[in-house]
């Protein structure tokens, strides 16, 4: 890519959290910018409103809720009749729905598979007619530390991410001879809603399991997808831990 001036990114799940942060980086980096969301358009909107203030020349909120093969397929033909093209696009949209395997219940399997990995096929597969039509094109798949190591109490989302890693990997080979990278990125605690919802306790637990000794930054996941996407030509198939050294 080389540059995000002008180029076109969708953003899934971006309302809040990663998925504004990395919204708000390429749209400051001079990107048009779809900002997904499913359920809050109020944020959605704000957000869109912040751009438009703040250096993305362009950006639109589009709802959609990406688990729908027939909604993300929508999201991506949007994308195109408003802007003519898609250059970037981030699979970031993702919930858990925690429990032992003792608890969780088919239900609770199903909808974090539906939502964290198989919304990326449906994204991806809306996409790549118009990315191996352009011959370039980015692909960045928000996983988890959770997918490398495992954790207690996420077996479902544990899948969905380690999921993601293998899917990146085969996209990355599928399309490499249109030139669209694929890669991943997992990051490790970062402080959103996701974080916020933890019990305290268990917060203090997980900080004596950091190398670093903190939790990460939204803004730090987004500054990595930047450089993917503007120093990353030669970087394929790959996954880039953002975690502060929980997982090596
Ligand atoms: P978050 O809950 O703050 O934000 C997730 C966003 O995704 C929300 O805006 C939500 O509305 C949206 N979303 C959920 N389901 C959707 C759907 N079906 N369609 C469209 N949008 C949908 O979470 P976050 O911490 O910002 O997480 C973003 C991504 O980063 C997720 O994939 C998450 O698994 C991953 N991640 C987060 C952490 C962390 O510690 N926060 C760590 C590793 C990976």
């Amino acid at each position: 890519m080389g540059t995000l001036e002008g180029a076109v990114a969708v953003i899934t799940g971006a309302g809040r959290g990663i998925g504004r942060a990395i919204a708000e980086e390429l749209g400051q980096g001079g990107a048009r910018v779809i900002v997904n969301y499913s359920r809050s358009k109020e944020p959605a909107e704000d957000l869109v409103q912040k751009l438009k203030e703040h250096g993305s020349r362009q950006a639109v909120a589009i709802q959609a809720d990406v688990s729908d093969a027939t909604q993300a397929a929508r999201l991506i033909e949007e994308t195109v009749q408003h802007f003519g093209r898609i250059d970037i696009l981030v699979n970031n949209a993702g919930i858990n729905l925690d429990r032992t395997m003792k608890k969780m219940t088919v239900e609770d399997w199903n909808t974090v598979i539906q939502v964290d990995l198989n919304s990326l096929f449906y994204t991806v597969k809306a996409a790549l007619p118009y990315f191996t039509e352009q011959k370039s094109g980015t692909i960045i798949n928000i996983s988890s530390f959770v997918g490398q190591m495992g954790n207690f109490g996420q077996a479902n989302y544990s899948a969905a991410k380690s999921g993601i890693i293998g899917f990146t990997k085969t996209a990355a080979l599928e399309l490499a001879r249109s030139h669209v990278t694929v890669n991943a990125i997992c990051p490790g605690f970062i402080e959103t809603e996701m974080y916020a919802i933890i019990p305290e306790k268990v917060k203090e637990a997980i900080l004596q399991r950091i190398p670093l000794g903190r939790v990460g930054t939204p803004q730090e996941v987004a500054r990595a997808v930047r450089y993917l996407i503007v120093d990353g030509e030669y970087i394929t198939g790959q996954t880039l831990n953002i975690n502060g050294g929980i997982y090596m």
